[in-house]
């Protein structure tokens, strides 16, 4: 197989499998990379079009110094012309890590005996929320590990939990997922609970490298997982991710392979992933796979500049698994969404004392353990316009980041003035005074981006109010 996008129309099938390793190789194997060819295919994600996968492959394979330079250099070029200066900020809650898999990689593997399981009850999850909401969080990623207590039923229910909590001004005001795979009914309990994104890793998309990883368990089969956002788009799951661990194979491929996944999704719903995730394989108890794969930092950066002009309309989600370095170079190149404030041991988020003797152990390390108030310190004086935005998805307004990228206007209508309406909320309830004072100054700076005089006094006022103390405004 060697299809073009409207090919893979024809070709692919909802819910069958369509990855094909040979296909993947084909494409990196054989194109020729030059500087030339480089910057016409950046002219072409420039231009607002996705890459297919000859033209992501070229930019895979292009080591020249010149080359490299032109792909950073386009990435920047298309996150400050399309994305302007925002970034939306999240957090992982880890709810249980009782697993019944035994991925090579993970700490909460089921042959780790050292692992102390653990998942939180309805008052530890409600106490985790609560601390979390009096840092200012809005939104959630619930993590859980794959077991038969988790059923779809168990996490509609800890959805609902999570959106009842309310803490003094806080509230989560949206929740994504991630987790196994379920059955089209298992995800449309899940979708009535009121999730965001519901996220499935294919963790590796070579065949045989996905065997060796996962020697037991559901998880062991690829296609059940390789199928499962297909039963979720099904399901009436509109915002799915998809992501790689990367790590575990040639990144080249895993980025080919993802852009084909996208190519598979548009084929067959007509829409694309919501975001993709590009975790690095970081240590973890009991660890035990060679660091032949593994990334350097250099291809790590380049990987993500890729991505962004292979999938310009697509979200991207850098996690706190990466130090604050490479954090700060690939923001640059247009990731769009960063956690903040992580932890992920279990329970660690909670002030109840009981289950602070008690921590629980990660499931792996993390790199940047800033507090969420640290992080938008940063993002402010590297003059970003850190966000806390859930307007699209309350709205009704699905695959917002296609339309931020394909709507005129749409960025300077809804995205900036609600980021600097949920930053000035966040000023008001929950900022450090000088982060206060930086955070008002940015604001202030993004004022003159929106256009529209009319426009920039309704935004006015609304931050006026905000500052009497209203809350939750939004476009
Ligand atoms: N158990 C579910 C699953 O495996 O899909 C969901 C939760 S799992 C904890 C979430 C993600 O963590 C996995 O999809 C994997 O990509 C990532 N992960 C696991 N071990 C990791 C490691 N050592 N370093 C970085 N990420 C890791
Ligand atoms: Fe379990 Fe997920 Fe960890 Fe695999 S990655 S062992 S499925 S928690």
């Amino acid at each position: 197989m060697k299809f073009t996008p409207e090919q893979y129309k024809i070709a692919d099938v909802p819910m069958q499998p369509f990855l094909d390793d040979e296909e993947i190789w084909d494409f990196l194997n054989n194109v020729e990379t030059t500087p030339e060819k480089v910057k016409a295919i950046v002219e072409k994600s420039l231009n607002k079009n996705r890459l297919n996968l000859e033209e992501t492959a070229i930019l895979a394979q292009a080591t020249d110094p010149e080359s490299i330079e032109i792909i950073k250099n386009a990435a920047r070029e298309l996150k400050e012309k399309v994305y302007g200066k925002r970034i939306v900020l999240f957090a992982p809650l880890y709810v249980g890590n009782y697993c019944s898999n035994n991925c090579r990689y993970c700490g909460f593997k089921a042959s780790n005996k050292s692992a102390i399981r653990k998942t939180l009850t309805k008052e530890e999850l409600i106490n985790n929320v609560k601390a979390l909401e009096e840092h200012g969080q809005k939104r959630l990623i619930l993590v859980y590990g794959e077991h038969r207590t988790y059923s779809a039923e168990y996490i509609a229910d800890t959805v609902r939990t999570v959106y009842s909590v309310k803490q003094g001004h806080g509230e989560i005001r949206r929740v994504n997922i991630n987790a196994a795979p379920f059955d089209i009914e298992g995800f449309k309990t899940i979708h009535e609970a009121g999730i965001g994104t519901f996220q499935v890793f294919q963790e590796t998309y070579h065949h045989p490298t996905y065997a060796y990883v996962h020697p037991s368990g559901k998880k062991a089969d690829y296609d059940w997982r390789l199928t499962s956002l297909d039963r979720a788009m099904e399901a009436g799951i509109d915002d799915v991710g998809i992501g790689a661990l990367f790590g575990l194979y040639d990144w080249r491929f895993e980025l080919l392979a993802l852009v084909r996944h996208v190519n598979h999704l548009e084929a067959c719903y007509n829409v694309g992933p919501h975001t993709i995730s590009f975790p690095r394989i970081q240590d973890a108890d009991e660890y035990d796979l060679d660091e032949k794969f593994h990334l350097s930092d250099a291809e790590f950066t380049r990987l993500v500049a890729i991505l962004r002009l292979a999938v310009p309309y697509t979200g991207l989600i850098l996690t706190a698994r990466e130090s604050q370095k490479i954090r700060k170079e690939v923001l640059a190149f247009g990731c769009s969404q960063i956690d903040a404030g992580t932890k992920l041991e279990i329970g660690a988020y909670s002030e109840n004392p009981e289950v602070d003797q008690n921590l629980h152990k990660e499931q792996f390390k993390i790199s940047d353990d800033r507090t969420l108030n640290e992080v938008i310190d940063e993002l402010l004086d590297a003059d970003y316009l850190p966000s806390f935005c859930t307007a699209c998805y309350r709205k009704g307004r699905t695959g917002e980041h296609f339309m931020e990228f394909s709507v005129p206007g749409f960025i300077k209508k809804f995205c900036t003035p609600n980021a600097m309406l949920t930053l000035a909320e966040y000023i008001m309830d929950y900022a450090t005074e000088e982060t206060a004072k930086k955070g008002w100054k940015v604001i202030e700076r993004n004022m003159d981006s929106l256009g529209d005089e009319r426009y920039i006094k309704e935004v006015r006022s609304r931050i006026e109010r905000i500052k009497q103390g209203e809350h939750d405004l939004y476009f």
